[in-house]
């Protein structure tokens, strides 16, 4: 009768333990500083909290109603059923993106695991805003791969993109040109017109020939008043073709301080095989020529 007793007290207390853990989690789940969501294999929402709901301006009784598809907008909804099915022990952490109600798209990092809730299977959703953090990144990617003064790629990615294309050409054969060239008489226009206004020569050049370049074509600030062009696809003729049709371009612009300038080319092609230093040698030894036989020209030099 005694020990009768002792396990009704015992079980009652475990029962008071229990519902007090549990109001314990359900503390923690609503008052989390992340997005917190339980999915169901179907995609639909078994329970989200304060801070999920807030992340994409909905209420909680709005999400409850919705399918991760409906805000997430990286992910399909064939792939994300396929993730939601395919989700195990070890769990997953993955960036995506959502759609907010207002329309706005945030950057987030999930942290995924499955669980098994009272014979069905559920996947717990940890979610962070990492929009700032996403923006910060390409800021610094931005300052680590381009010219600050021309927006061009600079000499690292260059170097970076080089390397690229010739494994391509050496792979697949396909060919690659270089046009490198430099403003005629520089250093008088800065002395005539003022540094300011060489700046400003240099901008709007850059712009210029970006907008005359294929999108597949690099186009970099060298140093200086130097700048390179990495043309792929594309053999010496063609190469040639794009350098002249830049030479008059650059020599027929009225830049804003009115007035005008020139520039003087060098053309060369890659030879499958040769180093980063002789096929650098070259375009520079032909743009050499180029200054050499009179500036405002195109120089081809071939191996
Ligand atoms: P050429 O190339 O025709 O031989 O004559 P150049 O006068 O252009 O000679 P060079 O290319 O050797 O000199 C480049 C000059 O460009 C020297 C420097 O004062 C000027 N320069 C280099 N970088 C900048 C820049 O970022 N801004 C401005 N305003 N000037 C620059
Ligand atoms: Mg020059
Ligand atoms: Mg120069």
């Amino acid at each position: 009768m005694g020990t009768e007793v002792g396990s009704q007290l015992s079980e009652s207390l475990i029962d008071e333990l229990r519902k007090e853990r549990a109001s314990l989690w359900r503390i923690l789940f609503e008052q989390s500083r992340d997005g917190i969501v339980v999915l169901k294999v179907d995609g639909s929402v078994f329970e989200a909290n304060q801070e999920f709901a807030r992340m994409l301006g909905y209420s909680i009784e709005e999400i409850r109603q919705m399918r991760v598809w409906e805000w997430d907008v990286h992910f399909s909804k064939t792939q994300i059923l396929e993730k939601l099915a395919k989700i195990g022990d070890p769990g997953e952490q993955l960036e995506t993106r959502k759609s907010r109600k207002d329309g706005s798209v945030i950057d987030v990092e999930l942290s995924n695991s499955a669980t098994v809730f009272e014979g069905k299977k559920l996947i717990f959703c940890i979610c962070r805003d990492i929009t700032q953090r996403k923006l910060l990144e390409a800021e610094i990617f931005r300052y680590a791969t381009t010219d600050n003064l021309t927006g061009l790629f600079n000499r690292r990615s260059f170097d970076q993109r080089l390397t690229e294309e010739m494994d391509l050409t050496m792979r697949y054969g396909s060919p690659m040109a270089l046009v490198m060239y430099d403003f005629d008489g520089f250093k008088d226009i800065n002395d005539a017109h003022g540094h300011v206004q060489g700046d400003k020569v240099l901008e709007q050049s850059a712009r210029l020939v970006r907008d005359n370049v294929r999108s597949t074509d690099m186009v970099v600030r060298w140093g200086g008043e130097e700048f390179m062009i990495l043309v792929p696809q594309a053999r010496l003729v063609t190469a040639k073709v794009l350098a002249e049709k830049l030479r008059q371009v650059l020599e027929e612009y009225v830049f804003s301080a009115r007035f005008h300038v020139t520039a003087s080319f060098g053309v060369t092609e890659y030879v499958p095989g040769e180093s980063k230093d002789t096929l650098l040698k070259r375009v520079d030894d032909a743009l050499y020529r180029a200054k050499a036989r009179g500036r405002n020209r195109v120089e081809v030099l071939s191996s």
